[in-house]
């Protein structure tokens, strides 16, 4: 905790990765560890990790990156963090985000920019990009992210660390401040498949709180690492992630992992999801409507900022919200509620809905012939600050990583070396069956 600390106070200058520091904390925590003595039954003794501060920590501030929630200080844990706590994980610092999580860079953060450690002109990718720089930085051993189009893989690929988005119900969202409540997840971000796989093992299970948490038995993610070959593993390769539009250097950094799987063993297919195009579209309906019911708690009554003169109650209400949210977060409050508005509910929520069931089947159909799909997790590596001023270049980053939210289904981010024009860090992704993390998880440590 110590060398973490340590670690912070040199980087954190440059890099930016932590809206608060839970330096007391964490010493007082670790003090009372050190007294008992390491514990068998805490499989987490003493390792500091660091949260995205969109998860509830009882008596720590817990912004959401976002002016709204500057003065919010819950007085609960969320279930990961209380899980985390019983593991002996020590809570080291809240990482920065995108406000709301809304965004692929951290650029919308509303307190500051985070930059990529690797090349701090350049984006650490987003939303989860302060716990993705965190780590990258060496400022903690893991630390938790969220992802609900993206939002834990694409900064693990900018960053060059693992990133784990657990099927969704795997992993309790109660004390996650939602922003897409069908879509979100809680997955680990870490410096190794193994590291990713113990956070996971303590975080993951039935919560009685949150009803879409699924109450099935949760397996041993460590069992399966350490295998030495991939012998009567089948990688599908779908035709629409392989394509056109991808950066030669992410497609060759990625073939070339793929050709390693092959020499370990694998055998790799052709296939196709054929939805793959219409995927922003769906996902940007369904997330923003999601995100403008979800944010109507912001009110300035219950939560937060309340602007100060209003003379009438629905005049406070806007004056906060208006104060409170920045550009993003109002953009899509404003399109959710287009979309969901009677008149235009058929065309668009309902639409995107019934194309999102399609896309669920075409992963099914997928997944029926081969054990996981791989494919590059972003079309480039880390953009430069600024480089994506227009939403829709934004947007268009996610083009690999939602899918699998819409479709609920488990994937990662596996570093596999860096781009050769860029010299940063190139991310593959691996998708899976629906609670099968372990067999995703045992490949990725065969290959890492
Ligand atoms: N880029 C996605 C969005 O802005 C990321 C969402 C996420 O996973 N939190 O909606």
């Amino acid at each position: 905790v110590d060398a973490c600390l340590e670690r912070i106070e040199a980087t954190e200058p440059s890099v930016r990765a932590l809206i608060t520091v839970m330096a007391d904390e964490a010493r007082g925590a670790a003090e009372a560890l050190d007294a008992r003595g390491p514990d068998p039954a805490k499989p987490l003794w003493g390792v500091p990790v660091v949260l995205k501060d969109l998860l509830t920590t009882r008596g720590t501030r817990t912004t959401c990156g976002s002016k709204i929630l500057d003065n919010f200080t819950p007085f609960y844990d969320a279930t990961a963090v209380t899980r985390l706590r019983e593991a002996g994980a020590v809570l080291i610092g809240k990482a920065n985000m995108d406000e709301f999580a809304m965004g692929s860079s951290t650029e919308n953060s509303a307190y500051f920019r985070t930059a990529n450690p690797w090349d701090a002109d350049r984006v650490p990718g987003g939303s989860s990009g302060g716990s993705g720089a965190s780590v990258a930085a060496g400022q903690c051993f893991a630390a938790l992210g969220t992802d609900t189009g993206g939002s834990i893989r694409l900064p693990a690929s900018f960053c060059g660390i693992v990133g784990v988005k657990p099927t969704y119900g795997r992993v309790s969202r109660y004390g996650l401040i939602a922003y897409g409540s069908s879509l979100d997840q809680i997955g680990p971000m870490t410096r190794s498949v193994e590291d990713a796989a113990r956070v996971l093992q303590a975080i993951a299970g039935h919560d009685p709180r949150d009803s879409t948490s699924v109450n099935a038995p949760v397996p041993d993610y460590l069992a399966g690492l350490g295998r030495e070959s991939l012998d009567g593993v089948t990688i599908g390769l779908p035709r629409e992630y392989w394509g056109e539009g991808i950066d030669p250097e992410v497609a060759t950094a990625c073939r070339a992992a793929v050709a390693r799987a092959e020499a370990l063993g694998a055998k790799t297919v052709p296939l196709s999801l054929s939805l793959t195009d219409y995927a922003i579209a769906t996902y940007y309906i369904i997330a923003m409507a999601e995100a403008s019911s979800n944010l109507s708690r912001f009110d300035g009554v219950r939560f937060g900022h309340r602007s100060q003169g209003a003379e009438e109650l629905i005049d406070m209400y806007t004056a906060s919200r208006t104060e409170g949210f920045g550009d993003e977060v109002q953009r899509r409050i404003i399109m959710g509620t287009y979309v969901l508005s009677s008149g235009y509910y058929d065309a668009y929520y309902n639409k995107a809905a019934k194309v999102r069931r399609l896309l669920r089947q075409d992963f099914d159909a997928a997944l029926a012939q081969c054990d996981l799909i791989a494919g590059p997790v972003c079309p480039t590596t880390a953009f430069r600050i600024g480089a994506k001023a227009d939403p829709i270049q934004m947007y268009l980053m996610d083009i690999f990583t939602i899918s699998l939210n819409l479709a609920g289904l488990p994937g990662m981010s596996l570093p596999v070396g860096l781009g050769a024009d860029s010299g940063m860090p190139v991310g593959l992704q691996l998708m899976g069956r629906p609670f099968e993390e372990a067999a995703m998880l045992s490949v990725a440590d065969c290959l890492e």
